[in-house]
């Protein structure tokens, strides 16, 4: 790491991004609130591409996921393995797959946007988090990488609310599409000392 890199504000300056952790539902796959069928899974445009991009250049992937589903009782977790199998199916292989089962009131430290999915993906795949950039569709995923120190890009779809927008806009990024989002990511005036 170059000198300037570590004085970077939040300390998550780095020149390398070494992997990109997505957001499941909303992000890689079209939201299905609670879905517990894998017939329903259906990517975004491009997210193959994007993702086999990535694997191409050498940067590892993952998925971080809140399944609040499993803690309500609405998703049993053979359903979510089946779902999550069919996603792994269609977009994989990911290096690694990090998944809340909570609900919000059982205040653990997993759930998005508390950042440890995002820190536990970092270790599973080796890097550190601040070699992260997560991508998602909603506050939580940005407040959960800005809390573990890895970058985020959003990436707002018709339900992600304005102020969510308006606060990646300031502390992240945001993109229009999977394709902007990495490309965003990845550049290089992106990954040094902020403006
Ligand atoms: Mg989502
Ligand atoms: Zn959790």
């Amino acid at each position: 790491m170059r000198a300037q890199d570590s004085e970077r504000a939040g300390g998550s300056g780095t020149t390398t991004v070494r992997a990109v952790l997505f957001d499941r539902d909303g992000t890689l796959v079209h939201d299905v609130p609670y879905n517990t069928d894998p017939a329903l899974v259906a990517p975004v445009d491009g997210a193959r591409e994007v993702l086999d991009e990535l694997r191409r250049t050498g940067i590892r992937v993952g998925v971080v996921s809140n399944q609040s589903g499993i803690a309500r009782g609405l998703i049993t977790p053979a359903q979510l393995d089946a779902v999550n199998g069919r996603v792994d199916e269609l977009l994989g292989p990911f290096g690694t797959w990090q998944v809340c089962p909570h609900a919000s009131a059982d205040a653990c430290a997993c759930r998005k946007p508390a950042p440890g999915l995002v820190l536990a993906a970092a270790a599973a795949l080796g890097v550190e988090p601040s070699e992260c950039v997560v991508v998602g569709d909603i506050g939580a995923d940005v407040g959960a990488a800005l809390a573990a120190g890895a970058r985020a890009v959003l990436v707002p779809t018709p339900v992600t609310r304005a102020e969510e927008v308006a606060h990646a806009r300031e502390h992240a990024m945001v993109a229009p599409d999977l394709h902007a989002a990495v490309a965003l990511a990845l550049e290089p005036a992106n990954l040094g000392v902020p403006a």
